[in-house]
């Protein structure tokens, strides 16, 4: 039997995380055996959220990607995002890493997703040397220990065909790949029905500032970790799910 259905997991539905700490999440379900505390590291389109949603199918957690707060801030409209959110929002769209102080307060504010017994997946933070720090804070304030930063390894040519061929459901957020995880109807979530789309910044103009920016800064991150013994390095697989064995191994190593 394939691991990733071995123990389904209903996913939260990440309200606090999204919408913020006014929020609450609806916590469905028996939740994780433990609290998993995973930082994924990796560039962008690297497959983070794949393997983020197979991880959560598997054993549970959630998946708490800043990325996406950005997005649903988008989504609920300018208008209501704060002259600060506005500010990181323009530097988002051009591909360019939002200011720590602003990314670094935003997790602050949601620090009871860290402190949640369902345990978290960090994807896309900490992004800097400084946000590692951070982060660390943020944990002892937790009083939670991270178990692992995961980093999922590709050449930058693999990336851009990966993110090429990228799709998002603008519904319920399931990544889709052309190639790799196509959808069962073009156009159209397997999982929802909801409409497929290519996010802006996967564009491949912005797609090569976002790897520049990666590899201009992911190297503190990775040495961070290293260096506490936290770091494991995953060379991604011909597709998720061969990635993902890997993924589960070191995760229940931990
Ligand atoms: P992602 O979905 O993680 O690729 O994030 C999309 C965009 O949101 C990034 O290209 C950045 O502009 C912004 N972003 C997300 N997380 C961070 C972060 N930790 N630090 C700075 N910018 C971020």
């Amino acid at each position: 039997m394939s691991t990733t259905r071995s123990h389904p997991h209903k996913p939260a539905d990440r309200a606090v995380w999204l919408k913020g700490p006014t929020s609450s999440c609806n916590l469905e379900g028996p939740g994780p055996r433990r609290p998993w505390h995973v930082v994924l590291l990796g560039p962008p389109g690297v497959g983070k959220g794949t393997q983020a949603d197979l991880i959560v199918q598997t054993i549970g957690a959630c998946h708490l990607s800043t990325g996406d707060i950005f997005r649903a801030a988008i989504a609920a409209g300018l208008d209501k995002a704060s002259p600060a959110m506005r500010q990181a929002l323009v530097e988002m769209q051009r591909g360019a890493l939002v200011p720590d102080e602003l990314v670094v307060e935003i997790v602050r504010e949601r620090i009871g997703c860290m402190a949640c017994q369902q345990g978290f997946l960090l994807d896309g933070f900490p992004r800097t040397a400084a946000q590692a720090q951070a982060l660390e804070g943020i944990l002892d304030k937790a009083s939670v220990k991270l178990d692992a930063a995961i980093a999922f390894l590709a050449d930058d040519s693999e990336i851009v065909s990966r993110i090429s061929g990228r799709r998002v459901c603008r519904a319920c957020k399931a990544t889709f790949n052309l190639e790799m995880s196509p959808p069962r109807t073009a156009g159209v979530c397997d999982k929802c029905g909801g409409e497929l789309y290519q996010r802006d910044d996967d564009k491949p103009e912005v797609v090569r500032n976002r790897l520049a920016t990666y590899h201009a800064t992911a190297n503190p991150v990775l040495e961070f970790y290293r260096q506490k013994g936290l770091l494991h390095e995953i060379r991604v697989g011909r597709t998720p799910q061969e990635t993902f064995e890997l993924t589960h191994k070191v995760l229940l190593a931990v």
